[in-house]
């Protein structure tokens, strides 16, 4: 159990506020895991009698018909009437000043500052720096915690996860003058370069994602604003839900509460007796996101908030380290997405290109998604013009990396905006005299500037410790480590980020291949020993039976012979495991190796390695390549045709380029069934259901992954350190019309289009059913972490 179940029985209570019924039980859909659907549980209160004096953020939900008092009933109007007056009070402000030290207790005082609030664990968070003279947390060192420190009773560290809104990694670069809270909790703890967000880059669909470790097709929150085709209802979370933060784990204050109060009663219910005491907090900040849109994310005016929440998070440090927990817990401050420039003036209407928009209903914005009224969608589905600043797609083509098709609330049409553009209907009536924004999100999440922050402080994390960027899927199962928690089933890779924990409680290690290469026939075995070159015959000689490994001879350029191990020179990160129950075989040329199936009578995989500078040609991409290599044991027609342009241009110009720049890469391609786009391989079963019969099959997509040395002086095959990593997932289409821009050279838009549908080796391996760097010298973490790395070719910012 995990946050996810945490979150579900949390939702259970979350409904029996006053709220739409409908909306209730659909989001009660979402958060049963994808499962039945829960009845919709409809508001019982009907009164505020009563009063929360000495009841304020109590744990439990008073029951119906007593008002409640908890951090929640703001947002479901069913506090007691006196709610604000005894949990909301602000008098005295947040923190001690020198003459409130040792003050009279006033029970108006929204903290205290008297000597007995030690004791009764209600002091402002700077009591003890300001009134007893110790330093401030932010004053003091980093100081190395080699284990937990807690009080008696605490049975582990508990978590605070500070999630903040639209917090831009480049922020980060305001450094100690700005934010030096945030800029200590990243030096001392662990921390990345930066998050990546879920796709689309919104404040909803990432917090689920966070809670969950799901991508938002999965988790089924796939925006701020959703319809439900099959509820036929629309549901905006920007509306009151949206306050609604109890899904998200742990103990949420409301965002309707000052963020300050939110802060104070977190350190509240750590003071509780260990009988009541929850162990996962969760707050939101709404900052820096309001300012950023407001001021656009690179105005130097947005150093104000972004020291207000810096303040806020010295004092949540303050205040533990005054009650002495600050060795004792684990706080992670996470944010949602980033921030990019964005103007009026930089919008496309719909209106401008050739279809009848009131045929259509948009929800519009940083990416469009489209519902059409009846009429078909083919009119939407091309670019009109070479400079337009959004690229129409069918869900199932946009780049696999994105992991947005496989739910019915995304809309069969989708707009992918260019950064810094958003998408709208039509042009306003009424001519705007003003544009109330300057920056906005919800872009392609491979762009720099939606880019996030983590990091993580407390027992559980390495000291002064940095880890390579990751993507925010991942988190959940960190969560669950930190917590003690079985995770629940999720898009994260376990163990690719216990670089971060000082003791991973996971392991993750190499899964055991299912099926083995069978052994070649006699016919392929003949076969295999012509490679095409004059040594002697003797030297092609098999020397591991079972897998049909070859030494194979060729003469270089000199005449002299020379016999390398097949296998070494093209699968330098030993032979793909194939994950699932088929039948292939291994074909061995002199310029590459084939894993090839039968079944599907192509190669699941072929592997070559291009030396840089080399005089030996890229191997052969005669027009009789389509895509997948042909083998001359395999009968032509059985290859379908594809892009052949973009292969192409891959094979005969970049790949060599790739190579001349890396000091030699290793190549691995292949092809990939994905019919029903729910992101995961097809069986042959699935396959042959949407394929004709007796008609080949057709891919629809063809991975690339191209691997090479991390230390440039070594070659790809030497390599004995890290390594890096780029692969392509590219989508099998009949013509290049993804490309707006593709009448002009294809220099010009090839290598664009492919960086556009860049991906994780781990996206290649689970839509290929291939497990891959099996034998490197990396630790198997390390190699996790390989994995789930995201080559984005954008800049830093
Ligand atoms: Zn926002």
């Amino acid at each position: 159990m995990c946050l996810r179940e945490v979150l579900v029985r949390a939702s259970r209570r979350l409904y029996s506020g006053r709220t739409d019924a409908v909306l209730a039980s659909e989001l009660l859909l979402i958060l049963s895991n994808r499962g039945s659907l829960l009845p919709p549980v409809v508001s019982e209160w009907v009164s505020s009698a009563g009063s929360c004096k000495g009841r304020c953020f109590e744990l439990e939900e008073a029951k119906p018909p007593g008002c409640r008092c908890d951090n929640l009933c703001k947002t479901y109007y069913s506090c007691c009437s006196d709610f604000d007056e005894h949990c909301l009070k602000t008098a005295g402000g947040f923190e001690c000043t020198q003459d409130r030290c040792g003050e009279e207790r006033n029970d108006d005082h929204a903290c205290h500052c008297s000597e007995d609030c030690l004791e009764r664990g209600d002091c402002c968070s700077n009591y003890k720096s300001l009134c007893k003279g110790e330093t401030s947390w932010v004053q003091g060192d980093c100081e190395e915690i080699q284990s937990a420190e807690c009080p008696a009773g605490f049975i582990r560290p508990p978590l605070i996860m500070l999630s903040v809104d639209g917090f831009r990694a480049s922020y980060l670069k305001k450094g100690k003058s700005v934010i030096p809270n945030i800029h200590k909790l990243r030096t001392c703890g662990t921390s990345a370069p930066y998050m990546r967000p879920v796709y689309p880059t919104k404040t909803f669909p990432n917090l689920y994602t966070l809670a969950t470790g799901l991508y938002p097709e999965s988790h089924g929150i796939v925006g701020n604003t959703m319809h439900d085709p099959v509820f036929n209802a629309t549901f905006s979370l920007r509306t009151r839900e949206k306050l609604n933060h109890r899904w998200w784990g742990g103990q949420p204050v409301s965002l309707v509460i000052p963020l300050e109060r939110r802060i104070l009663t977190i350190l509240r219910w750590l003071h509780l007796p260990d009988d009541q005491r929850p162990y996962v907090f969760a707050v939101h900040s709404e900052q820096p996101d309001t300012f950023g849109h407001r001021l656009g994310p690179l105005s130097s005016e947005l150093d104000n908030p972004l020291r207000e929440i810096d303040n806020i998070i010295g004092q949540l440090m303050n205040g533990l380290k005054q009650m002495n927990l600050h060795r004792c817990i684990n706080v992670i401050v996470v944010g949602d997405h980033g921030m990019e420039e964005a103007h009026c003036d930089r919008t496309e209407f719909l209106s401008n290109y050739p279809l009848n928009i009131d045929e259509v209903t948009l929800i519009p914005g940083s990416l469009g998604r489209i519902r059409p009224r009846d009429s078909p969608l083919n009119s939407l589905l091309q670019c009109k013009m070479p400079t337009q600043h959004f690229k129409p797609y069918l869900k199932q083509h946009l780049p696999k990396r994105l992991h947005y098709a496989n739910n019915r609330r995304i809309e069969d049409v989708h707009l992918l905006t260019e950064r810094k553009w958003h998408i709208a209907k039509k042009m306003p009536e009424k001519l705007r005299t003003r544009c109330g924004f300057f920056g906005d999100h919800g872009f392609d999440n491979k762009i720099t500037s939606m880019r996030t922050i983590f990091m993580g402080h407390g027992p559980n994390f390495k000291f002064k410790n940095r880890v390579p960027e990751f993507e925010n899927i991942e988190l959940y199962n960190v969560m669950c480590d930190l917590l003690g928690l079985k995770p629940a089933p999720n898009n994260g890779t376990y163990g690719s980020l216990n670089a971060m924990l000082k003791e991973p409680p996971h392991q993750p290690s190499m899964p055991e291949e299912v099926t083995s290469p069978s052994p070649a026939s006699d016919s392929d075995a003949a076969l295999t020993h012509d490679l095409g070159c004059s040594c002697d015959d003797e030297l092609s000689r098999r020397v591991h039976p079972s897998e049909c490994v070859f030494v194979w001879c060729y003469c270089d350029l000199t005449g002299v012979c020379v016999c390398v191990r097949a296998d070494n020179t093209h699968l330098p990160f030993g032979r793909p495991a194939v994950m699932f129950e088929t039948q292939y075989s291994l074909l061995h040329h002199v310029e590459f190796i084939s894993g090839y199936s039968k079944e599907l009578a192509m190669p699941l995989w072929t592997a070559y390695t291009l030396p840089r500078q080399d005089l030996t040609p890229v191997p052969d991409v005669s027009p009789g390549v389509q895509c997948i290599r042909v083998d001359s044991r395999v009968s032509h027609d059985h290859f379908s045709m594809c892009n052949l342009e973009i292969w192409n241009y891959l094979q005969g110009t970049l790949l060599r380029r790739y190579a001349d720049e890396n000091n030699g890469i290793n190549v691995l391609a292949g092809p990939i069934f994905d019919l029903n786009y729910d992101g995961l391989r097809d069986t042959a079963e699935k396959i042959k259901e949407f394929t004709a019969d007796g008609a080949p099959p057709v891919p629809t997509h063809f991975y690339t992954v191209v691997t090479s040395c991390q230390e440039q002086n070594q070659t790809v095959e030497e390599c004995d350190g890290a390594l890096r990593v780029f692969s392509f997932l590219l989508q099998h289409r009949a013509d290049n019309s993804e490309a707006c821009n593709n009448a002009e050279e294809e220099s010009q838009w090839v290598e664009d289009l492919l960086k556009l549908h860049t991906a994780r080796v781990r996206d290649v391996e689970i839509l290929t059913g291939l497990d891959l760097y099996r034998s490197t010298n990396l630790t198997y973490t390390s190699t996790l972490s390989l994995k789930t790395y995201l080559h984005t070719f954008e800049s830093d910012d």
